[in-house]
């Protein structure tokens, strides 16, 4: 048996990835938002670029993506789940530092949103 060890950012990448995959067809009447997500069709690697790439792609999709607050609030519970872990990639076109504040409380989910 081959056991493959990989980084927390390579582990959260690949959950993130799963969890776009999902979107497509996903049909759970609590989140009927997925549906309706704008990462759904394009590449999810834009989602988390390597360090010293930018994320602007990524975040230009998501301002136009219908259902950014509602990506961005479950990104915010999701990761309250976890805490004291790093955040990663782009969720709601708010960036991993971004989201710490909002969960730190010295942003806003409106004005994070506001300023994306
Ligand atoms: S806001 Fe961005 S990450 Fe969230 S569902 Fe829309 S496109 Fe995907």
């Amino acid at each position: 048996m081959t056991i493959t060890v990989v980084s927390p950012e390579q582990f959260e990448r690949q959950r993130l990835q799963h969890f776009m995959d999902e979107i497509v067809g996903q049909d759970d009447p609590k989140e009927p938002w997925w549906t309706l997500a704008l990462c759904s069709q394009t590449d999810p690697e834009l989602f988390f670029p390597d360090r010293g790439e930018t994320a602007r792609s990524a975040i230009r999709v998501c301002a136009s993506c219908p259902v950014q607050r509602e990506c961005l609030v479950k990104a915010m519970a999701e990761e309250a789940e976890r805490t004291g872990e790093r955040r990663f990639g782009i969720r709601g076109g708010i960036p991993p530092r971004t989201r710490e504040a909002i969960a730190a409380g010295s942003l806003s989910i409106d004005d994070a949103l506001a300023g994306a």
